[in-house]
This record gives structure tokens, sequence and C-alpha cells, in this order.
């Protein structure tokens, strides 16, 4: 349904979207999970068609969305981030006017939009201003135009923001049931969100894309994961090599030891629930690198998420990402919730 290929966008020397590879299947729903800033909207901008890309492809239903722009529109509804209401329209007008720019014939024009106001719960206020509508309410219409002219792939970005929790119960019931008829791409910085509605979650992170799964087959991988804290002296290079070469290890930090001069500290996240204590022991051994400390322990799915979308985490290895990891290691069964109450506030 959509093939994105190599997709590349820059903006002057800042990479936003970093060679994305990644295909839509039709009838699910698939939920675009990344931090501020991963390049979640520049995506979406590209796919819609809102905005050019640098380098790659991007085909909707075999449409090249560069090359066939108008074909491969018509296969898409998009919300985007800051959602195209006028303020000084009532709902009614509004979808009248956008069914105008989106050319549905005459005839059709008006069932479509009792059908659609009916759908996404806006008929009590379709004769309100716009202005005058709850943040909920305007997402709501924001939603209903993107369901004009009934394409099959609906595209919302960062749907539930700025919402209530009660708002976000409701949109997310709207997202479901949209799903029912519809393929649906809808992003989110919040892991319990798109675990919640998503059939497939894609992790972008600096623009790259970093793991692409079911939600139950990413939360079976993540969550047994282990990591590993070790201080080890010798060479940074030569232990950046031992650690590179282990395919358990997912991901890595290395920084100068505070405690332990002409050592480093490196924190590991593991693949899995491997214990790689005693391979590590062996291969630093054999380079004649002693290890002074070891430590493993054991994290949840939200750590995981934090530590995969943490910036650049395998190169930089400065001490302050050494210190968030080492509180990281919690108990953490109702973290998910906590977290996104946060982000509700
Ligand atoms: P997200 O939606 O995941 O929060 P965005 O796609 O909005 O991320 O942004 C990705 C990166 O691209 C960010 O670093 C952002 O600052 C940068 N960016 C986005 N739009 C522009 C633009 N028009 N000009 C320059 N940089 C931009
Ligand atoms: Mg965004």
């Amino acid at each position: 349904m959509i093939e994105i290929k190599n997709l590349t966008k820059k903006y002057g020397d800042h990479v936003a979207v970093d060679n994305l590879t990644f295909t839509v299947k039709k009838g699910q729903i698939y939920g675009f999970l990344g931090p501020n800033g991963a390049g979640k909207s520049t995506t979406m901008n590209i796919i819609t068609g809102y905005i050019g890309a640098t380098s790659g492809q991007v085909k909707i239903n075999g449409y090249d969305i560069f090359e066939e722009p108008e074909q491969a529109k018509k296969c898409i509804g998009y919300l985007p981030e800051q959602p195209p209401l006028y303020m000084d329209m009532t709902p009614y007008e509004y979808l009248k006017f956008v069914a105008e720019l989106k050319k549905i014939p005459k005839g059709q024009r008006r069932d479509m939009i009792e059908e659609i106001m009916d759908r996404t719960k806006i008929y009590e206020v379709k004769d309100r201003l716009i202005k005058n509508l709850s943040k909920g309410y305007r997402q709501r219409v924001g939603v209903a135009q993107a369901l004009l002219g009934y394409p099959e792939i609906i595209i919302l970005d960062e749907p539930t923001v700025g919402l209530d929790p009660k708002q976000i119960i409701d949109i997310r019931d709207l997202i479901r049931e949209i799903g029912e008829k519809h393929t649906v791409i809808l992003s989110s910085h919040i892991l319990s969100e798109v675990s919640a509605i998503c059939d497939h979650v894609v992790i972008i992170s600096n623009g790259k894309l970093i793991a692409s799964d079911s939600p139950a087959n990413l939360t079976k991988e993540l969550q047994g994961s282990t990591s590993v804290s070790l201080t080890v002296l010798g060479q940074k290079k030569a232990i950046q090599q031992v650690l590179s070469s282990r395919s358990q290890i997912r991901q890595y930090t290395i920084s100068e030891s505070k405690e332990e001069p002409g050592a480093y500290d490196a924190e590991l996240t593991c693949i899995g629930s491997a214990d790689l204590r005693e391979e590590l022991f062996t291969a630093f051994a054999k380079i004649k690198c002693p290890i002074l400390k070891m430590q493993t322990s054991g994290m949840s799915l939200e750590d995981v998420f934090l530590e995969l979308t943490d910036e650049g985490a395998a190169e930089k290895g400065n001490t302050e990402e050494t210190n968030t990891k080492e509180t990281a290691i919690k108990e953490t069964d109702t973290k998910e919730t906590n977290t996104e109450e946060k982000e509700e506030e």
C-alpha cells in the first residue's frame, strides 16, 4: 500500500529523515513512535506530498508521490500536526469547503458529510464556530476532513496531543473504528499509546528507523532485555572493539571512569535476556584488559524504548548519559501509565 525506500530529507546540514525504508500493508493501524524531533512529522509531510524529499522513493498504491502526486494524494487523508482549521467557520461549512477542495462530486457531498459527522460524533456541534469548540471537538473536525472522500489511507500526526484523558480515550476509540475500514498511520511520542492502538509499530529516532514490528513482538523482544554496566582498564579503542563485535549487544555507551583512573565505564543493552558476563570476562581477559567491576540488571520496555531513542547513545558516551542509565534500573510495571499521565498534563 505504501512503499518507502531510502527516504532522506535534509535541512541544510541537518538530516531530519535518514535513509528510511519500510512498507505499510493494507488494513492495519501503524504507529510512528519516536521522541520529539525524531522526524515523524517530516516523514508524514513527505508521504502526503506536502514537502519534497532530498532523496529516496515513496509509492502510494503504486503511484510515485513525486511523479504522480495527484493520483497518490487521492489515496490519502491527512491530519497534520497543526490542523488546517478555519476558526470562523462552523464544522459543517468547513467540511463543505474541504469537500469542494477535494473535488468530491456535488451529488455525493451532502450525504458524505452527514455520514462522516455522524461517525466522528461532531453532529451536535456542526453549527457552532470552530473557534468556540474544545480541543477534543476540533481534533474530531480535523479527523473528519481527513475522512472526506473516503481515502484508503488515513494519516494522523500526533492526534492525541493536547487532549485531556477523556478526549484521548474518545479519539483512540475513533481511530480504532477508522482502522476497521482504512489503513491508518498515526504518530506519537508515547509508547503506551502506540502499543494500545496499533497493529504495527515503527520506532524512529534521529530520522533513523530503529525497529519495526508488532507491539507484542517488540514487547517480547525488548522486555526481557538486560543491561550490563562494567568498568574496564585499558585502551578505549580496544574496549570498543570487543563491545562492537558482540552481536548480542544492542547498544552501548562508553565514558572515562570517574572512580578508576585509566579505566572506562561502559553501559550495555543486550538483546533479549542474554547473560554476557562470562563471555565479556573471557574476551577482555584475552586482550589483557582487566574488568574492575561488572553488574547486570533487567530492563523494562519503557527503559529500552528510552534507551533506543536516546540521541546517539552508542557514539557519544558522555558521563551524563551514564548517570541517567543508572537511575533507569527500577521496578517499572506501573511506569508506562505514569509517563503517560505526565504527557497529558
Ligand atoms: P517530530 O515530528 O518527530 O517531532 P520533525 O519531523 O518535526 O520531528 O523534525 C525532525 C527534525 O527536523 C527536527 O530536528 C527539526 O528541528 C528539523 N526540522 C523540521 N522541519 C524543519 C524545517 N522546516 N527547517 C529546518 N529544520 C526542520
Ligand atoms: Mg511532529
